[in-house]
């Protein structure tokens, strides 16, 4: 494949700038990849698993005369590094960011970045519930969603480049207004982590079911829980903070049903509950459909795990 970017940096070396150092060295199309990360200890790990080709000492050094520059830090420390890191950019480069909410990063970076530099803010939506540079690996992104989230006016060619870009790093692309964006990452991604952790918190609260039995037991649903309430707390603090007024709406919209499931369920009526269980296991199907998840039995994790 030809090269698309010449010199690549990514900023923050976890599991998503992890798997695209990797991605990007199996697609080939990127010539040299600097890399910079806050804690040395990150640093060193990402050089010993050769996520990057060059590890930097700071931001501003890995940034310099890229051609691509990624932020894939914390939502609420994507405003300080742009900060650093807009003194050098090289102009025509594009900057871009990775952050799961999409209206705050854009209000945090903007301000910092320089005329003549293409900010295009995208969202891979793919992850697991594990951080960190050791967490990375090339194929995280097949076959899903990176959405992308340019501003009114923002160059076509170097909007059409990085879906190009994502598009070499085994994803698919869909361009998405800022304000929908952080609605419909309320519903499919921030509320489902609320939730999960919510009900771990609610099994360690209640005693008259042993701790044991919760770890024992839990294939009946529990587990799937407990692995998305495993998430990265600083990145989930992050999420919600940046994301208040879709995450606090989808919220409100949960309780109502959550409080006509209760009422339900305390009035007999089963017509409700299986209706609506009924609409829920169609949703399901259309995951299946699109490829977004297998329909293997106990979500094709076999006998042995
Ligand atoms: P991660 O594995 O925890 O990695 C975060 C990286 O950011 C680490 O290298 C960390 O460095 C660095 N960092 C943290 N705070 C920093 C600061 N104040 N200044 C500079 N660097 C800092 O996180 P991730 O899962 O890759 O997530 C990165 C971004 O992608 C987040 O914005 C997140 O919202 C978004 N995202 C995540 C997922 C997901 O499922 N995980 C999916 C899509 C998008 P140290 O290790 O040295 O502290």
């Amino acid at each position: 494949m030809a090269v698309i970017y010449d010199r690549v940096a990514l900023i923050g070396l976890g599991l998503i700038a992890g798997s695209m150092g990797l991605a990007m060295k199996r697609a080939g199309v990127t010539g040299e990849i600097t890399g910079y990360a806050r804690t040395e200890k990150t640093r060193e790990t990402a050089a010993r698993l050769g996520l990057v080709d060059r590890i930097c000492d700071n931001a501003a050094e890995a940034a310099e005369g890229a051609d691509l520059v990624v932020l894939c830090v914390p939502v609420g420390a994507m405003g300080a590094v742009a900060e650093e890191i807009g003194p050098v950019l090289k102009p025509g480069a594009t900057v871009s960011d990775v952050g799961s909410v999409k209206q705050a990063v854009i209000d945090a970076m903007a301000p910092h970045l320089p005329e003549g530099v293409h900010f295009v803010p995208t969202h891979p939506m793919a992850g697991t519930e594990h951080s960190g540079p050791e967490a990375g690996f090339a194929e995280l992104f097949d076959n899903r969603w990176c959405l992308v989230v340019p501003e009114e006016g923002t160059d076509p060619a170097a909007v059409d480049r990085l879906e190009d870009f994502w598009h070499a790093l085994g994803a698919n692309c869909e361009r998405m207004d800022v304000e929908h964006h952080d609605l419909v990452c309320a519903v499919v991604s921030h509320i489902p982590h609320m939730i999960a952790y919510t009900m771990v918190g609610v099994a360690d609260d209640f005693r008259r079911v042993s701790e044991q039995e919760v770890i024992k037991f839990s294939a009946a649903g529990f587990r799937d829980f407990t692995r998305i309430a495993a998430s990265d707390p600083t990145m989930w603090r992050d999420v919600f903070l940046n994301n208040k007024t879709a995450t606090l709406e989808i919220l409100g919209r949960f309780t109502e049903e959550l409080f006509a499931l209760q009422r339900a369920i305390r009035t007999g009526d089963g017509d409700h509950l299986f209706d609506y269980f009924t609409h829920t296991r169609d949703i399901r199907r259309g995951i299946i459909e699109a490829g977004q998840d297998t329909d293997a039995p106990d979500f094709g994790r076999g006998p042995k795990r």
